[in-house]
């Protein structure tokens, strides 16, 4: 456990900004916490949060190393909405994003969205630990954290503050800013403050708890992972990133032991799909972690049934990577004939036709299972990559239509279709897609910049040309409405 006496002077200054001028001597009995703070709403309406959540994904998606892997966004939001669908209070949609960094964080802002660093797939030992982290996150969502913070700072110009955070954000989204960008800026806004309160910490882990709990996970994971945070600060010069906005203190910990034993123990199956995920963030975004990873493989290999699956999807996934595809292919076969409706390994197995230009064989087999799994956006996107790769640019595009309208965040998307649109000589469709990526990256003048060099490009009075100008307006008016965030 983390010894308070032995404070950096980082700490201590975050300590400071967090007490502020009002001293939180000790914090209420939980059952006095209000579940939703009741001013909040006075203060920035939820339509005003989700617009502000709208416009800082698109910075984030703009300035910091997002991940856009098909399989591991399904993955983290198909396990981020089995948790809200066991929350209570839930106003707004969810999204969770993945940033490739080293560093144990996450944060929710805004509007339901919740960013996760990598590096909790890295540390998480099981699906539980994982999933008390987006528990204790969505629960800030629910109560309205921010927005209550807001309100008890009592600013006259909640939109300023508001900006002030998101840049706070911005900068903790980016590793390359790192810590020391990070404290200084916090320096920078003295009167800022970034760190949830004790007692919000403490309500969304009693909120997070209850769900995590009644999403069918283990409750102790989540005082399993504060251990993980907790020993980490304890042995390392610097703390976690993660404890600069949700601060540990003994006490967190201690609460959160005892409150896991309030419920029944059970014995949660081991998540073939963790294991699956945990492997290939590491061998796919953490190639510099190599002894790490044939650590991690080797302990899995002689684990359970499940440990050992993901053991041998690992190598084949490494064995592709350095284009020992026959190897890679001996290994993975046998897999998907057990499993052959298994995504993951699909997903493998593509990449490995494609790298030995065996297109065919990759279109067929996605075609087979998208029967299955009728609109799976993974397969979707899979198949259509296929068909980009084997030079069938038309079929690539149609895809992609379907794809993008109905995934029209998905940035893999528009990028591919541009390409598939490019190399038709399709020169308004690539440049109107082109707009989209810009679009979600809050580049709104490019954006309509592009639209405009389409819209002359199309034919006169043609129903594209209309959909390019409409489109040019919708964005126009979504910068206008922006514009009172940005300094
Ligand atoms: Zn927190």
């Amino acid at each position: 456990m983390k010894k308070t006496s032995k404070k950096s002077p980082i700490t201590l200054f975050i300590s400071l900004l967090l007490l502020g001028n009002t001293p939180v001597l000790s914090a209420p009995a939980e059952d006095s916490l209000p579940d939703i703070g009741t001013t909040a709403g006075a203060t920035l309406s939820i339509n005003q949060e989700m617009a502000m959540g709208d416009f800082y994904i698109r910075s984030i998606r703009a300035q910091a190393p997002l991940i856009y892997d098909p399989l591991l966004t399904q993955y983290i939001n198909d396990l981020g909405h089995k948790l809200v669908s066991h929350a209570d209070s839930v106003k707004t949609p969810f999204h969770f994003y993945l940033i490739n960094n080293p560093n144990i964080n996450a944060y929710a802002f805004f509007g339901g969205n919740v960013v996760l660093h990598s590096a909790l797939l890295h540390y998480s030992r099981n699906e539980s630990e994982l999933a008390s982290v987006m528990a204790h996150e969505i629960s800030h969502v629910t109560q309205r954290h921010l927005a209550r913070l807001i309100e008890e700072q009592k600013r006259t110009s909640p939109l300023a503050w508001a900006g002030t955070l998101g840049s706070i954000l911005l900068i903790m989204a980016n590793p390359q800013a790192g810590m020391a960008a990070l404290s200084s800026t916090l320096a920078g806004f003295q009167q800022g403050m970034i760190s949830f309160t004790q007692s919000n910490e403490q309500e969304a882990d009693r909120i997070g708890m209850r769900t995590l709990s009644r999403a069918g996970f283990d409750p102790r994971g989540m005082p399993n992972f504060m251990q993980i945070l907790a020993d980490q600060s304890r042995y390392s010069s610097r703390l976690p990133e993660m404890l600069y906005t949700h601060p540990l203190p003994d006490s967190r910990l201690a609460d959160a032991r005892n409150r896991a034993t309030q419920y029944s123990a059970k014995t949660v199956p081991e998540s073939q799909d963790f294991l699956f995920a945990r492997v290939h963030i590491l061998t796919m975004y953490s190639t510099d972690q190599r002894p790490y990873i044939d650590e991690l493989l080797k302990k899995y290999s002689q684990g359970t049934a499940k440990e050992q699956f993901a053991a041998a999807y690992g190598h084949a996934i490494l064995l592709s990577q350095d284009k020992k595809y026959t190897e890679a292919r001996t290994i993975l076969s046998p897999l998907l004939d057990k499993q052959p409706d298994n995504i993951w390994f699909i997903d493998t197995m593509t990449n490995i036709d494609i790298g030995q230009k065996q297109y065919t064989s990759a279109i067929n087999r996605l075609q087979d299972a998208l029967k299955k799994h009728k609109n799976n956006p993974v397969l979707q996107f899979s198949l259509s990559n296929a068909y980009f790769q084997d030079n069938k640019y038309s079929q690539a595009s149609q895809l992609l239509f379907r794809y993008t309208f109905n995934h029209p965040d998905d940035l893999n998307g528009w990028e591919l279709l541009r390409n598939a649109a490019g190399k038709q000589g399709k020169r308004d469709e690539a440049l109107a897609a082109q707009a989209e990526v810009m679009a979600l990256k809050g580049q709104f003048d490019l954006a309509i910049m592009q639209l405009s060099e389409a819209s002359a490009l199309a034919k006169l009075g043609s129903y594209a040309q209309k959909r390019y100008d409409a489109r040019i307006d919708q964005l126009r008016q979504l910068q206008q409405s922006y514009s009172q965030y940005k300094k």
